[in-house]
């Protein structure tokens, strides 16, 4: 099932053909895109991920995005998914046709959720932490590297999950340069001590998650301290548990790591559920 819309709104066939061979998004990976979770006719947090489009837009100069048009596009999408599954609405926009009159690629398409995200969810994942190549400053030191935008160029975040998977891992946990904790290919890192919630902060040079930030919201409204902020290796090991957060994924526990399970699993089981109930507590 998939369910393809225009920027102007007009559903269009799936199966056919709709980008020119041309397109910069596939010949260079040059565009951004944004994915928005649906559940129940209802996108989450799409403001945020509309907020975030613009932003990656920016970074790489790319013209602002017309907001009233994606919602348009992004409402003809949902409105024809079938009432009731959840879908995983991908917003696309690249630089356009190389060699055509200079106008971008825009559209929405819905998905459905896959059975082993569905999975995972419920049983967690196993991690690798893997080395990312570039160090927290060069955020702001080198912008061309456009760390931080939701860039359609993936391909490293793919073959990153990949190389896990072929070493019997389901998920990546990149660090940087200096060994600090960034996030995962598609997904933000969220540790948990007693009553406190840790994550990456963006200017190390990752993507600022809506999920983690709607958790984070709801996790504060609840009492929990929340801290955005550098975290060492050390940390995914000293945390009562770890977690992957992203829209299609919600707040999904990592089990093992390197190989190894982490420490007091119990715990980390338990905390899911919590974890689980104050981001939904955000959508009731
Ligand atoms: N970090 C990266 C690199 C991502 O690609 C994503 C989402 O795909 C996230 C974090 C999580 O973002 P969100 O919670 O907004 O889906």
């Amino acid at each position: 099932m998939r369910v393809l819309a225009g920027l102007d709104g007009t559903l269009l066939d799936p199966e056919a053909p709709l980008l020119r061979a041309d397109d910069l998004g596939v010949l260079r990976g040059d565009g951004v895109f944004e994915t928005v979770l649906v559940v129940d006719g209802r996108p989450r947090e799409l403001e945020a991920h509309l907020d975030r489009l613009a932003r990656s837009a920016a970074m790489l100069d790319l013209p602002e995005p017309d907001r009233v048009a994606w919602r348009r596009c992004a409402r003809a999408v949902i409105d024809a998914w079938p009432v009731g599954e959840e879908m995983a609405l991908k917003l696309v926009y690249t630089r356009g046709p190389e060699f055509g009159d200079g106008s971008t690629t825009a559209y929405a398409m819905g998905l459905p959720i896959s059975e082993s995200t569905r999975r995972q969810r419920v049983e967690g994942v196993s991690a690798l932490t893997l080395e990312r190549g570039f160090a927290p400053e060069h955020a702001e030191r080198a912008p061309w590297l456009l760390l931080g935008a939701k860039s359609l160029s993936y391909a490293v975040n793919m073959a990153a999950l990949r190389h896990a998977q072929a070493n019997g891992a389901d998920e990546v946990i990149f660090v940087a340069a200096d060994g600090s904790v960034l996030e995962g290919p598609t997904s933000t890192v969220v540790v948990v001590r007693e009553r406190t919630l840790r994550t990456t902060p963006p200017s190390s040079g990752v993507l600022p998650g809506t999920t983690q930030a709607a958790l984070f919201r709801g996790a504060e409204r609840a009492g929990w301290t929340t801290k955005v902020e550098p975290l060492r290796a050390a940390d995914l090991w000293e945390a009562d548990a770890v977690f992957l957060a992203s829209s299609v994924r919600r707040v999904t526990r990592v089990h093992t790591l390197d190989g190894e399970a982490l420490p007091r699993p119990e715990r980390a089981r338990e905390l899911q559920a919590v974890l689980n109930d104050l981001y939904e507590a955000e959508y009731l």
